[in-house]
């Protein structure tokens, strides 16, 4: 579905605080995030230089040190079967664009509405900060990538709260829009097309950690969350990813996520996406 090309050109902007400083020209996955959070979040750096003073040597006898324990796995936790009429999905897509333009006022969300008509886009907006404290890494001004429909804003000021309360301070966007995308090998449209999909590479955590898609811990096809969820991975970082997404599902902000289990295409991010006129949910 998406093609590899824009994903590999696209230069990133980094969105990093509300006064909307920008770094250009970074190359994606370049350290600059993590540089900018500092020894004093991030916590892995030594603000001196020293090195770190040694351990004490265990004795032989002495017992093996517990394994950490995995977080819980809340990703098994039943998933609805459908959207509920009122959640965030189902209640944005059905927005005329007059109306979202006067709700993303109302909440004073940091984006800036594109001047030009993007093709297939209700109201083509972009992002020009921090939302509700969580870093925004998105596509630069120079690409139509970055491009998003209003409704979508809304949806990320949700999304971007409840990643807050859960310890998120940064997401990676590889894009929202790309223009006349398709369905993998099917003529109808993906929601990309409208922008009113996101593709999202990580997500930082408070503590200087990254989650993204490697180490899923589900083969293609596997179910990714409720009672019946594959998790053949056992690193800290595997389970939160998992119970990260699954929560986000769960949270009835998207009508669609697609993680790796579902194709080979989507094992370097996540797809998540609303749509108008259905409570259907899907996430595979
Ligand atoms: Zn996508």
């Amino acid at each position: 579905m998406p093609s590899r090309a824009p994903r590999i050109a696209a230069l990133l902007l980094v969105l990093a605080a509300p006064a909307c400083a920008r770094e250009r020209g970074e190359a994606r996955f370049a350290p600059q995030v993590a540089d900018a959070r500092g020894p004093a979040q991030g916590g892995y750096v030594l603000s001196d230089g020293s090195p770190p003073a040694s351990q004490p040597l265990a004795s032989p006898d002495a017992p093996a040190p517990a394994a950490a324990a995995l977080p819980d796995a809340t990703f098994r936790e039943p998933m609805p079967s459908a959207l509920d009429a009122r959640s965030p999905a189902v209640t944005y897509a059905a927005l005329e664009p007059s109306a979202c333009k006067a709700e993303v006022k109302r909440r004073e969300l940091p984006v800036a509405a594109v001047k030009s008509a993007q093709r297939g886009v209700a109201l083509g907006m972009r992002i020009t900060g921090a939302m509700n404290g969580v870093r925004l890494t998105v596509p630069p001004d120079s690409t139509k990538f970055g491009v998003l429909d209003c409704r979508l804003a809304l949806v990320l000021d949700d999304f971007t709260k409840m990643l807050a309360s859960r310890g998120v301070v940064g997401m990676t966007v590889d894009n929202f829009y790309r223009p006349g995308a398709k369905l993998a090998g099917k003529k109808k449209d993906s929601q990309h097309a409208h922008a009113l999909a996101i593709d999202i590479v990580s997500f930082d955590l408070a503590d200087g950690r990254r989650l993204g898609t490697s180490g899923w811990g589900a083969a293609i096809g596997e179910v990714p969350c409720g009672p019946e969820a594959v998790m053949a991975a056992s690193s800290a970082e595997s389970v939160e990813a998992r119970n990260l997404v699954c929560a986000i599902g769960r949270a009835g902000l998207f009508h669609t996520l697609l993680t790796p289990s579902f194709d080979a295409a989507h094992g370097s991010h996540f797809h998540f996406d609303i749509k108008a006129e259905t409570t259907r949910f899907t996430v595979r």
